[in-house]
């Protein structure tokens, strides 16, 4: 069967029907909230296709966050302030690959899950193996030690078709045990030894991840509307919204919220538990949590949405923006890291944290975004001011709209492929461009300078003796090794190595002794993760 455009959500109702919870609630209110988006942005979609139809798929989806113990707190925490990106993700992923047609089931369980994929008791105690019924698997780093619970020997022979959602990136040095045990790349999260882009992250982190993203909403009605061209300024009261739904981030912070207050009126939705009574200081109007819809009527009216430092990398700046918004946010000197940070501590990624949001910082920056140095009140009341005096319109980067997303995700089903044993063959060798990092920077950061992104599947293409030649490098020795940092050329000794481990093909990486080869390629505009030649 075919994979077609669904021009309906109802199969998706369905099918998260027998899960209940606040976490599920708030995913189907998200998805009934913007199922018209998403119906409008799939009939674009069809009507303007020249895409591959692609057999339907069967996807199981399987957020282990939300089954189990792990579960149940946070299931606790959904209506108490806790974290609410996850769900946003999950939301617009069930959507999404519901209106890419594809064919989905949507479990919580633990228990279901042995139903659904475990193997069944044999005789004594060898149970028997069954073939898997899905093609796709989404899950998450939980989801992963579930899947392998419940299917014992067969989960290494499936694993090339799970794909999972990892907020933050794994880098291919944590990813492989082996190596991450022996360099000291050892965390809690890693060492699963999938393939790096089979993680899915909710910004363009490492692009040695797959980018999955989200859609704002706030976007996706501006879509309905065909406004993403010319769009409309939204009449701004002189209110100042500070991004923080629990007590305890706003610690330390009430001079810089303070600054604000000076200029405006200053709101939040902090969470209040029954019986406490909350440290902010007075002059802030708190409207408790909100639902997620009226959170966003209240951005609507703010002129300013301000970061605390944390939650950290989360979608809401990206909704307070398309609602025209200016973001405030702290810069971090010195950078936060797993070094350094207790969140990040044991996270498998050597990010150095620039801001509370670096992608709301570099890849989208002013007039939008405003990063500072919270200590220095000078230095607040000059932005404030400033930002005062712009007028911002509202802004999205396409790979956060409906259409982004489907292009994006639709992209990945059709030419993602782990389970063939051959080097990959997308994107295609023609939107390779080589560039030779100079000493002690990532391929990260090399491709980001020239206004190109990192494409670890292009990486096979630099992984030879003639490259180098290729590159006026006179190599004096010629070595395989295996090293995250390989391909790579050290100028003492004119060493050249070549990586010997595929799986330890790495954007992220760099070491004052190396210059890395880096496989970058372009994008198109405001999506990072598709290139001009690859769809
Ligand atoms: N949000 C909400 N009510 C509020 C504040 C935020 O529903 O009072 C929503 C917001 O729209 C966003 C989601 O919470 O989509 C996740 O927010 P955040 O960026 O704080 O990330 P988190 O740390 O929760 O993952």
């Amino acid at each position: 069967e075919k994979a077609e455009i669904r021009t309906s959500l109802g199969q998706l109702y369905e099918v998260i029907s027998n899960n209940s919870g606040p976490a599920v609630n708030f995913i189907r209110s998200r998805v009934e909230r913007m199922s018209e988006p998403w119906i409008q942005a799939g009939l674009r979609m069809r009507r303007s296709s020249n895409k591959t139809v692609l057999n339907q798929m069967r996807v199981l989806l399987y957020p282990g966050a939300l089954a189990g113990s792990v579960g149940q707190r946070f299931e606790a925490m959904v209506e108490r302030g806790g974290p609410l990106g996850e769900l946003v993700q999950w939301a617009d992923l069930s959507a999404c690959l519901t209106i890419l047609g594809h064919n989905l089931t949507f479990s919580t369980s633990q228990q279901q899950l042995h139903s659904l994929i475990g193997a069944a008791p044999g005789r004594g105690s060898c149970p028997i193996q069954r073939p898997l019924t899905f093609d796709l698997i989404y899950t998450d780093y939980h989801g992963l030690a579930h899947l392998q619970g419940a299917m014992g020997l067969a989960f290494q022979y499936y694993q090339c078709r799970f794909r999972i959602l990892d907020s933050f990136g794994t880098e291919p040095a944590f990813n492989l045990g082996s190596y991450a045990q022996s360099h000291g790349y050892k965390t809690l999260w890693g060492r699963w030894g999938l393939q790096p882009l089979q993680y899915m992250t909710m910004f363009p982190h490492t692009p040695d991840n797959s980018f999955l993203g989200f859609v704002s909403e706030e976007a996706a009605r501006a879509e309905v509307r065909e406004e993403e061209l010319e769009p409309e300024t939204y009449r701004k009261d002189r209110i100042a919204v500070v991004y923080g739904k629990q007590d305890y981030m706003w610690q330390g912070k009430s001079e810089y919220v303070e600054v604000i207050s000076e200029e405006l009126e200053t709101h939040a939705t902090v969470y209040q538990p029954p019986g406490h009574t909350l440290n902010l200081p007075s002059f802030i109007r708190n409207h408790g949590l909100l639902t997620q819809e009226h959170f966003l009527r209240l951005l609507h009216r703010a002129k300013v949405f301000v970061g605390l430092g944390f939650p950290y990398e989360g979608p809401a700046p990206i909704e307070a923006i398309a609602l025209g918004c200016v973001f405030l946010q702290p810069q971090f000197n010195p950078p936060h890291s797993s070094d350094n940070n207790d969140f990040y501590k044991g996270k498998p990624t050597t990010r150095q944290i620039s801001s509370q949001h670096p992608y709301a910082e570099e890849f989208i920056g002013k007039p939008y975004v405003w990063t500072v140095d919270m200590t220095n009140r000078t230095h607040v009341r000059e932005a404030v001011k400033a930002i005062l005096s712009t007028e911002v319109k509202p802004f999205t980067p396409r790979e956060f709209t409906c259409e982004g997303m489907l292009e994006r995700v639709h992209a990945y089903i059709t030419h993602q492929d782990f389970c063939s044993k051959s080097v990959p063959s997308w994107p295609p060798a023609s939107a390779l461009r080589m560039h030779l990092g100079p000493l002690g920077q990532s391929c990260v950061s090399v491709c980001r300078r020239s206004n190109l992104v990192c494409e670890p599947a292009l990486f096979h293409h630099l992984n030879s003796p003639s490259v180098f030649t290729r590159l006026g490098l006179g190599c004096s020795s010629m070595e395989q090794e295996v090293n995250h940092l390989f391909p790579a050329y050290s100028p003492w000794g004119r060493h050249c190595g070549l990586q010997q481990e595929p799986l330890l093909f790495s954007c992220a990486g760099s070491d004052p002794s190396h210059r890395r080869l880096c496989p970058c390629r372009a994008h198109l505009p405001g999506q990072v993760a598709l290139c001009p030649d690859c769809i």
